[in-house]
């Protein structure tokens, strides 16, 4: 397992950071991969990610990173755990993480979830809504807003994810944001080509999910 991951990560383009989606794998798995070196994992979910982030806490240098849907009366609980928060996908949520991050006195690294084919099973901008709130955006305190994060829709052949990346990579340069989220298990390295440098990677490093 863990020749497996050192080896992925050493093939990874300078720039490129993996992070390890550990949803429905256990702590114990996670320690593990924390020994050898990978400290950032990603949790689509509260409930999940705060027993977590509590039991190993001893950890140095964890961090966590929130790549699910956020529904609002979760934003507390993630601002408080997590570093990152890669799905901010509308401007009202982006107000709620912003004026809860200021309570908490939390600053969380933010990348705006955006959609760049109609898909009606996933949150996120449109370019158009992106730019028509860009200002707004930028102005709200507490949230460092660092990249764009997508997800394609899931029957797409690997030649138009590969286009819909790079639209992303595109669309992130010309706001000036250095980051992009985007590749999984199955189009990493299509994602990697375009430009990605978070990587969300959990199948592939951890074999199918337990939970
Ligand atoms: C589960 C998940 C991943 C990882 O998916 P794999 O196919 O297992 O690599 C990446 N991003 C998000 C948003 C996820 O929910």
């Amino acid at each position: 397992m863990f020749n497996r991951l050192i080896q992925f990560k050493n093939q990874l383009p300078n720039g490129v950071n993996l992070l390890a989606v550990s949803k429905g794998h256990p702590e114990s798995t996670i320690r593990l991969f924390a020994n050898h070196g990978q400290l950032e994992f990603g949790e689509s979910r509260l409930q999940e990610v705060l027993p977590k982030a509590t039991s190993l806490s001893n950890i140095d240098g964890i961090r966590w990173h929130f790549v699910g849907r956020l529904q609002k009366n979760k934003v507390r609980g993630v601002v408080k755990i997590c570093d990152f928060i890669h799905s901010v996908d509308s401007l009202s949520l982006a107000e709620r993480v912003s004026r809860i991050s200021s309570e908490e006195n939390r600053h969380p690294q933010v990348m705006l979830q955006v959609k760049f084919l109609e898909d009606p099973t996933k949150g996120g901008f449109s370019i158009d809504e992106l730019l028509e709130n860009w200002s707004k955006l930028m102005n709200l305190s507490n949230l460092n807003i660092i990249g764009l994060m997508t997800i394609p829709p899931v029957d797409l052949d690997l030649d138009v994810r590969r286009t819909l990346f790079k639209n992303c990579r595109n669309f992130a340069d010309e706001l000036g944001l250095k980051d992009c989220s985007m590749g999984m298990s199955r189009d990493w390295k299509e994602a990697v080509e375009a430009g990605s440098t978070w990587i969300r990677v959990g199948s592939l490093l951890f074999g199918d999910r337990v939970k």
